[in-house]
């Protein structure tokens, strides 16, 4: 394909991903003597920590979502592209993608990462991933075609299998999913469908190590399991899924349960790009860099936030795959990449641990800050606003916050809308998108 952007004389520094990563990076870089190149496949920034409310009808779409062309307005040094990148020619110093063929000086990868389901296709046929806006849509037209259906079921089997909801993992997002739902069936269901027997719908939450939320302390970890099951959730722990036909969901240790609904949240996996070294791809799919993100074998190409995993002997598997780490590592690597670029010396990256947060619903949260904890109200009020400060935009910060202050107060979920019909995706075929 042909080549695009012909590289003029000022050192060229490529971006693939506009997550959060990127996006620090890349402003940064702001009013520096160098060409800056951003590819996404989208062009929006997704805020992921609040995909679950766009599934559970608690907030719209948009209002998560950031145009990367609009937070990177008068940046004159950038040019952004909307473009998959499929793979990188080290020996060229380009990448290939949808549009042509990019060259760099410096590569940076910051691609994110994409839900694992360790290798079990029958499962990722048939179970609801999380990662992006259109699954999410795909989540939530599923749960109210769903609900739709078991209105008409045919026999009472299949109006339970259309009424139990399983979410798989037990992480914040696990956590927070199956928080949301259990609030939809007790503040929502019970008004938008009368003749439906609230008891039939049913919510689990399956997690295999012995507590939720295993990353955080063990007094996170109770509350939010005591908050859960006050909400009505079952919780499973030590139990693993073991196959998934769309309808039955299987465990370990022989147990079932009959659902057409089940949400996997149970990990993730780096989105390694192709014509890299495979001995750079370490656990978790993620590539092996060194203390300034360099990619293991390569002068210069680097990679940022969920995909690499730069392994300390404090991250033995790499840092959280959270926004911060990716955050900071963008910061660190725009100043080491002007330093390289200048010939100064670099400083390696140092993670600053913000502490973790998990919401399980109204006035229900978790937060870790060190050795600060604390849960309940308070938590739930500390939860609400980092995540307000760290959403992109004014506007979006002012529809989510008016959203949220309207769902407290009129106990509604407002965005319960079946725009884009859910179509089951058919093995090797893209799914149908209304
Ligand atoms: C449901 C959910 C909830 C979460 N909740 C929290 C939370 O509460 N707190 C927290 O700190 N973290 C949370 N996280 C994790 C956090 O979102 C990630 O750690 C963070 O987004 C990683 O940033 P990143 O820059 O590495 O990648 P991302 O933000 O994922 O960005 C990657 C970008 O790369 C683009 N891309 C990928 N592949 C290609 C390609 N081949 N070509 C072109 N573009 C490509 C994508 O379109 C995307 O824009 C959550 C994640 C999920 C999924």
């Amino acid at each position: 394909m042909e080549q695009h952007f012909p590289k003029g004389n000022k050192t060229r520094i490529v971006i693939v991903g506009g997550g959060f990563g990127g996006i620090e990076l890349a402003k940064k870089l702001r009013d520096k003597e160098i060409e800056v190149i951003m590819v996404d496949k989208h062009n929006y920034h997704t805020f992921q920590p609040l995909l679950y409310q766009v599934a559970t009808g608690g907030l719209e779409a948009d209002s998560i979502a950031f145009p990367l062309r609009k937070i990177f307005k008068g940046q004159k040094n950038l040019t952004f592209r909307v473009a998959e990148v499929n793979a990188v020619q080290p020996l060229n110093n380009c990448i290939q993608t949808s549009i042509g063929s990019i060259d760099y000086d410096h590569l940076v990868i910051a691609t994110g990462s994409t839900s694992n389901f360790f290798g079990q296709d029958q499962i990722q046929e048939n179970a609801m991933p999380m990662k992006s806006i259109p699954e999410a849509l795909n989540l939530r037209s599923l749960i109210l075609q769903n609900l739709e259906a078991a209105q008409i079921a045919p026999d009472p089997e299949r109006a339970n299998e259309l009424l139990t909801f399983v979410v798989v993992g037990g992480g914040p997002t696990g956590v927070e999913t199956a928080g949301a739902i259990a609030e939809l069936k007790k503040h929502v269901l019970k008004s938008d469908y009368p003749e439906l027997d609230i008891d039939k719908v049913l919510i689990y939450l399956i997690e295999g190590s012995p507590r939720l939320l295993g990353a955080m302390s063990p007094q996170a970890s109770k509350k939010a399991h005591l908050f859960l099951t006050e909400l009505g959730v079952k919780i499973m722990t030590e139990a693993r899924v073991q196959s998934f036909d769309g309808n039955m969901l299987s465990l370990g240790d022989g147990q079932q349960i009959a659902s057409a609904n089940v949400i996997w949240s149970a990990g993730v996996k780096g989105v390694v790009l192709d014509g890299l070294n495979p001995e750079d791809v370490v656990r978790g799919n993620r590539l092996k860099v060194n203390e300034v993100n360099r990619v293991d074998g390569y002068e210069n190409i680097y990679a940022i936030g969920d995909v690499a995993a730069m392994i300390t002997e404090e991250f033995p598997n790499g840092h959280p795959g959270v926004a911060p780490a990716a955050i900071q590592q963008g910061r660190q690597l725009a100043e080491n990449l002007l330093n390289i670029i200048e010939h100064k010396p670099t400083s390696n990256f140092k993670y600053k641990d913000k502490g973790a947060m998990a919401t399980v619903g109204r006035n229900r949260a978790v937060v870790d800050l060190h050795n600060i904890r604390f849960q309940g109200v308070f938590a739930w009020f500390t939860w609400m606003f980092v995540h307000l400060m760290t959403l992109v935009g004014f506007r979006n910060k002012l529809v989510v916050f008016v959203n949220w202050v309207w769902s407290y107060f009129s106990y509604d979920r407002g965005t319960r809308l079946i725009i884009r019909p859910y179509h089951k995706k058919v093995p090797h075929e893209p799914a149908k998108v209304d």
